[in-house]
């Protein structure tokens, strides 16, 4: 299953528009991403005379991400969590259309884009890193921001999660680690990358239970770690202890910058692609990136509430909230209380989250005015509501402390059981 499969059907759709002229890779690319955000996917057939096509938008609205993951609204919830929980290993093939054509060890082959005024140079944006864990063999699949450098290097950035582990325990045994970054995958398999399951699950086999078991993997050249084998671009390469240059700073999911950091540096050992590679961008703050980022965290959040309510209908993390900061919850109550009870369970599904909501089930959770509808006839401000002070929130959010301190709200907006009025 690869990207191209994918496209295919998005163009018997009629959900692609082609854009054939010249375009500048610096702000150029980026602004028609922009102007088409939310919508269709776009192909730019020429950026630099680079020869390969930057596509951008695939996962930028949700129904999209249904498709890919072979899911309808009401099952995507299940489905992907019980692909995180039954993940199933992929077969591994030899040849491997990834590895057509050899462009040695330079990123100058590539179309990078340069998003916005400030950004400190080219990023790649939908670059999907495998590493492994040195002692215990298994892989871990996750998307970083990767900052060109120059035609060989590139800085990660790693926020203190599963890859930054990895990371940490080949520095202190004081040895490379290995990476391989690939760029255009079925937006099934970006898609387990941007999924949290615990570590020692390897995202891949999380993507191949989603993707029906079809999913194939291919060795790479130069470092020990499979990726897929119909992936559009690979770029081999090592992080050495202790190698760091200045990331940032980028816009995020809020749409404000985030501070520049020291990060890791990539240095890339081979670049390989397949025929007519298509290099999938994602525009920073736009639909795709916010969708990614928290969509998965819907399906955390969902099984977090579904311990504590016996039927949870749905999860948003509003875009209104940059798909990360405010979720509404509708959930079929039972007993008085449920509500706050879910609020509790869906900070703990989501640990940026910072507002939430929590609705009856028929409230349709899309609809802002629906659920502004159930806080105006059902909530009372002394009863409703429930304030936890001094909790880790989002480090992007501009309006928490320094140190990521926030008070998180949930507001329970379900139907009293039995009326106060009679
Ligand atoms: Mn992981």
């Amino acid at each position: 299953m690869s990207l191209r499969d994918f496209l295919k059907d998005c163009e018997a759709k009629g959900e692609v528009v082609n854009v054939s002229g010249k375009v500048s890779s610096r702000l150029e690319a980026a602004s028609l991403l922009a102007k088409y955000d939310g919508g269709p996917v776009v192909m730019l057939q020429d950026v630099e005379g680079k020869g390969l096509t930057v596509v951008g938008g695939i996962c930028g609205i949700r129904e999209r991400i249904y498709r890919a993951l072979g899911v309808r609204e009401a099952s995507y919830f299940r489905v992907v969590s019980e692909a995180l929980r039954n993940p199933i290993e992929p077969v591994v093939v030899d040849d491997a259309p990834v590895n057509e054509v050899d462009l040695g060890s330079s990123l100058e082959k590539l179309p990078v884009l340069t998003y916005y005024e400030k950004d400190p140079g080219p990023y790649i944006t939908a670059g999907m890193v495998v590493a492994k864990d040195i002692d215990e063999g298994f892989q871990n699949a996750s998307v970083h921001r990767l900052l060109v450098l120059d035609r060989e290097r590139m800085a990660i950035r790693m926020v203190p999660r599963h890859l930054y582990a990895l990371y940490k325990k080949a520095v202190e045994r004081e040895v490379d680690l290995q990476v391989a970054i690939v760029v255009g995958i079925h937006p099934a398999v970006l898609f387990a990358a941007c999924c949290n399951p615990p570590l020692g699950v390897d995202e891949l086999w999380v993507a191949n239970r989603l993707l029906g078991g079809r999913l194939r993997l291919t060795r790479c050249n130069k470092v020990d770690l499979l990726v897929p084998a119909d992936a559009e671009l690979l770029i081999e390469g090592v992080i050495k202890p202790g190698e760091t240059a200045l990331e940032g700073p980028f816009l995020d999911v809020t749409g404000t910058y985030d501070e520049a950091r020291q990060q890791p540096i990539i240095r890339v050992l081979r670049v390989s692609m397949r025929r007519g590679a298509l290099y999938h961008a994602i525009l920073p703050g736009g639909c795709e990136h916010r969708l990614l980022m928290g969509m998965p965290r819907e399906v955390s959040i969902w099984e977090a509430v579904s311990n504590v309510v016996p039927e949870v209908k749905a999860v948003r993390l509003t875009p209104g909230g940059c798909n990360w900061l405010h979720a509404v919850v509708a959930i079929r109550k039972q007993w008085e209380g449920d509500g706050k009870n879910a609020a509790l369970a869906a900070f703990t599904g989501h640990p940026s989250l910072k507002h939430v909501v929590i609705v009856d089930w028929d409230v349709n959770v899309d609809d802002p005015i629906e659920v502004e509808r159930a806080i105006a006839l059902n909530v009372q401000g002394d009863e409703d509501l429930i304030m936890i002070k001094g909790a880790r929130g989002s480090s992007l959010d501009p309006s928490s402390s320094k140190q990521g301190i926030t008070c998180k709200v949930g507001v329970d907006a379900t139907k009293k059981l039995r009326s106060t009025k009679s």
